[in-house]
């Protein structure tokens, strides 16, 4: 008989039940709790991951087994304890890892990423691809693509899990087309398919904020958080947004182009056509438009030799820092007012100045609430590695996890589990 269990939640108080699941449904989600609450915790006793999902003893060693028996989980070293038996604790198994692309407008970061989100090999392709044809598009997919081989045949005793790509613009989880992305070339090709011909190995290819979101969700500690967004901060400004614990994905997978909001009646062309988009004055390209504003014999070719600038102190590279911070700000308080995340994530070059950039966008949080409640403003883990492990989480995320796929819109799926929503039994 196929008995049904109810979902509980863990702790002293019972939150509302959250549904009724089949015995195996709920032995799923177990499966994917124990996971998640592995790689938080580990390396963690089998004792431990009861206490900290509420799950009986019982069924945390009858998964924990499979998963050592899948190759997910290794048996690790033994611990000590004041007295009796000495619990094995386990780990996730880091043999397993994934290849990230990150594809940015002139450049692109590949790397191999491990399932704790340790980088062990990077690598940067440039490109000049804003102008270019649709033959030389495909080139530089091919000299990515050649880039990547490289990166895996260098790791050829790990286990490669997939390829995932991140990039600005937006991607229909179900054609897997890029369907919006007005700094970069790639719209001209099926990206998607050329990248998983010429690297032989299932892809999975997202924007990078909401990529962020995951990776944060995975690599990074959110706690209990559940309305977040993320502020890609580049040559454009892509959102991605986590709302009472669901990503948002919109009409066509299209939420989340806050970039193009009207900010301004005039200003320079954007990308996507318009004038005045938030991005036009607060994305890396409008830093250094500032900056060549006040210096016309500029020879600044990138947002990253501005940034220098501004750490030698440079005055005029610190006022177009900071001019560009001030847009940022006007556009984060516009969401805000909106959507009331409880925290923003930075992501994007300009973190390596968070302890100028931190304290302008959240005073002018302050300044321009109407609640006494302003959300928390952080920067992504580490800037540039983010984007990378973002990528590296959309394939983490699809194998490891059963119900809790990210991007599964069809069944209204949330993102992955917090460990402290448990269900009672096996
Ligand atoms: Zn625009």
């Amino acid at each position: 008989m196929r008995k049904s269990t109810e979902l509980r939640g863990a702790g002293k108080t019972t939150p509302p039940r959250r549904g009724v699941a089949s015995s195996e449904t709920a032995r799923e989600i177990n499966r994917d709790i124990l996971l998640h609450t592995i790689h938080l915790h580990q390396p963690v006793s089998r004792a431990d991951l009861a206490r900290l999902t509420g799950l009986q003893p019982s069924t945390v060693s009858v998964i924990t087994s499979q998963l050592i028996e899948e190759g997910w989980v290794l048996p690790g070293t033994l611990g000590r304890l004041p007295r009796g038996r000495r619990p094995t604790f386990v780990t996730l198994n880091d043999k397993h890892v994934t290849l990230a692309i990150d594809l940015r407008p002139e450049n692109a970061n590949l790397a191999v990423v491990d399932i704790n989100g340790k980088i062990l090999s990077r690598e940067t392709v440039t490109y000049s691809a804003q102008s270019a044809s649709k033959a030389e598009v495909r080139k530089t997919i091919q000299n990515i693509a050649k880039s990547a081989r490289l990166l895996r045949a260098g790791l050829s005793d790990r286990i490669f899990q997939g390829v995932g790509v991140s990039v600005s613009g937006r991607v229909d989880q179900r054609t897997h087309r890029l369907l919006f992305s007005p700094n970069v070339p790639w719209t001209q090709i099926d990206l998607h398919s050329e990248l998983q011909k010429l690297l032989d190995s299932p892809i999975e290819m997202e924007n990078a904020a909401n990529a962020c979101l995951l990776a944060e969700r995975w690599f990074g500690n959110f706690g209990e958080i559940s309305n977040v967004i993320a502020v890609s901060v580049s040559e454009g400004i892509g959102t991605g947004l986590m709302l009472d614990g669901r990503l948002v994905r919109g009409r066509d997978d299209m939420a989340g182009e806050f970039g193009h909001m009207p900010l301004e009646e005039s200003g320079p062309v954007c990308g996507c056509g318009n004038v005045g988009c938030w991005e036009t004055f607060a994305s890396n390209r409008a830093g250094l438009r500032y900056y060549q504003e006040q210096v016309q014999e500029s020879r600044l070719s990138s947002f990253q030799e501005l940034l220098n600038l501004a750490k030698e102190g440079d005055v005029r590279a610190l006022r177009s820092i900071d001019k560009m911070m001030a847009y940022l700000a006007r556009g984060l308080a516009m969401l805000t007012a909106g959507l009331a995340p409880e925290m923003i994530l930075i992501v994007g070059d300009c973190t390596a100045l968070w302890q100028r950039v931190c304290p302008q966008l959240e005073s002018q949080l302050i300044a321009k609430s109407f609640t006494s409640r302003t959300p928390r403003v952080v920067a992504a883990m580490d800037g540039d590695a983010a984007r990378l492990r973002g990528a590296a989480a959309l394939v983490l995320h699809k194998v490891l996890f059963r119900q809790a796929a990210f991007g599964q819109t069809e069944n209204g799926s949330a993102m992955p589990p917090y460990p402290r929503i448990a269900a009672a039994a096996v």
